[in-house]
């Protein structure tokens, strides 16, 4: 695309941006069940208006927008007030989940080379089903991630098998609440009594289930603690921008302790400019996502989001009781809320996200890995709520379906691609996955179930170096 010669007008642009809209999924008719949290056209409205209001502040001077350090400030204070903080405890407000638990390795390998000079090759001890970001951040900063196996019936992290994958250099244990895939609540009590036996950190990621497991709880689900209050708990990250129904890029890092902070913060004058001190990573900084989400947390207060959990909550319920009665299809674990995977002994949950997109709806495929099945995962919002009976009524047509058909998913593995997997990989990856399976890299495909079912018969490293080099040429610049 070359760059314009000529302004155009803002009428203009703004019918174009509307409209390059058009292929994306449906969320506002609610037939979405991942990446939009949708709290109702008036929340909807207000993180708008708050987030506009503060789009052209800069977060990243205090002294110069004491507004914008206000805000965040506020914001920090209820997010530790809902978790339990306790006197001395701190935090910040971040981009998403992902910067908070990047921070948060980060300060815990800093204070080891402050405090635990004999760790010279620091690790983390994480379940396997940790989030992904956890690893990115040991990438990022030269921590090593000790993965550890989950129970294969609760897909709960299993602590003594946490415990003995600690050594001598361990410097931080992982804890979700919720865990993503499967939206279960690890141990965290346990996970706290052993972290404070071997004096190590605990990180507990409440990215997705910060802003919910607090209300379920109150609503009688039956959930462990773990929140900051739960001895041994270090650290646990939130996000706002999840089931907070805030705009995106929000999210919090909170310390027990405040004073573990200190290793956080970036602080640097050695050069010939202004002097940076930044809290978190990012140092310019909008002041909108910090407006949206303060107005959308003081609109809904505990009562609004009650009553979005109490929604979420009877459509999981709905949603859980139909798979329960559909021959083919069986949720893993035992999940309390509203986040849960689905899969099948007999047929190809992969073509069942494929036929459901047919009809409208959006649910999200799972790779198969360690003990976890090739599934597909439902995060049930508010505005699915009103769609559940029509949701539950295309699934079992669809489970039928492919029942009836006999489509199975256990596809043979293309000669080609078998030998390809032997040698671990090469640069033509993508056109040999091409050739064998007629999947033009170079375009998304309608169905995906083809490739999907190769890529969950694939090693994960293998799968990740093909699907890195896939969105690298899907980002090309022709
Ligand atoms: C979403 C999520 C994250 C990462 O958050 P982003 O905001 O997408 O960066 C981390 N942990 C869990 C459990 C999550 O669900």
């Amino acid at each position: 695309m070359q760059f314009p010669r000529k302004g155009r007008a803002p009428a203009d642009l703004l019918a174009e941006l509307e409209a390059l809209k058009g292929h994306d999924v449906l969320w506002a008719e609610g037939r979405v069940f991942a990446y939009i949290y949708d709290a109702g056209p008036v929340a909807m409205q207000l993180q708008k208006d708050a987030y506009s209001a503060y789009v052209v502040e800069n977060g990243l001077d205090p002294t110069s927008f004491p507004s914008c350090f206000e805000l965040e400030k506020r914001v920090i204070g209820m997010a530790l007030d809902l978790q339990q903080g306790g006197p001395g405890a701190e935090g910040n407000f971040t981009s998403g989940g992902t910067e908070s638990i990047l921070l948060s390795i980060k300060t815990a390998r800093d204070r080891a080379r402050e405090l635990r000079p004999h760790i010279t090759r620091p690790n983390i001890v994480i379940p396997e089903t940790g989030h992904s970001s956890f690893f990115k951040a040991c990438a990022y900063f030269d921590v090593e991630a000790i993965r550890v196996p989950v129970d294969p019936v609760t897909y709960r992290a299993v602590p003594a098998e946490m415990e003995d994958a600690i050594d001598d250099q361990t410097i931080l244990m992982v804890g979700s609440a919720t865990s993503y895939a499967h939206g279960v609540v690890d141990p965290v009590e346990e996970l706290g009594e052993i972290a404070l036996r071997h004096d190590i950190l605990l990180h507990v990621d409440s990215c997705v289930g910060g802003m919910y497991l607090p209300f379920a709880k109150e609503l009688g689900a039956d959930i462990p603690n773990f929140n900051l209050s739960v001895p041994g708990v270090t650290q646990l990250s939130m996000d706002f921008h999840k089931w907070g129904y805030a705009a995106k890029g929000a999210s919090s890092i909170l310390y027990k302790d405040g004073d573990m902070r200190r290793w956080q913060i970036w602080a640097w004058s050695g050069w010939t400019g202004y002097s940076v001190i930044n809290p978190t990573v990012l140092s310019t900084k909008s002041g909108g996502p910090v407006a949206a989400c303060w107005a959308t947390l003081q609109h809904l207060g505990r009562e609004g989001y009650l009553e979005l959990v109490e929604k979420c909550q009877d459509a999981s319920r709905t949603i859980i009781a139909a798979i329960d009665d559909m021959p083919a299809l069986r949720v893993l674990g035992q999940p309390q809320t509203n986040l849960f995977s689905v899969a099948s002994d007999t047929i190809d949950v992969f073509a069942l996200a494929d036929d459901m997109k047919a009809k409208g709806w959006y649910i999200q495929p799972q790779f198969g890995f360690s003990n976890s099945p090739a599934n597909v995962h439902l995060s049930v919002g508010a505005s699915n709520a009103p769609l559940v009976n029509e949701f539950v009524r295309d699934l079992g047509e669809c489970e039928a379906s492919l029942r009836e058909r006999g489509v199975t998913g256990l596809r043979e593995m293309p000669q080609e691609m078998a030998a390809l997997f032997e040698s671990g990989g090469d640069g033509n990856m993508l056109r040999t996955l091409g050739e064998a399976t007629g999947v033009d890299p170079d375009n998304l495909p309608e169905r995906m179930d083809t490739i999907n079912n190769l890529l969950n018969q694939m090693p994960s490293p293998l799968r990740d170096k093909l699907l890195a080099e896939y969105v690298n040429r899907l980002y090309s610049n022709d």
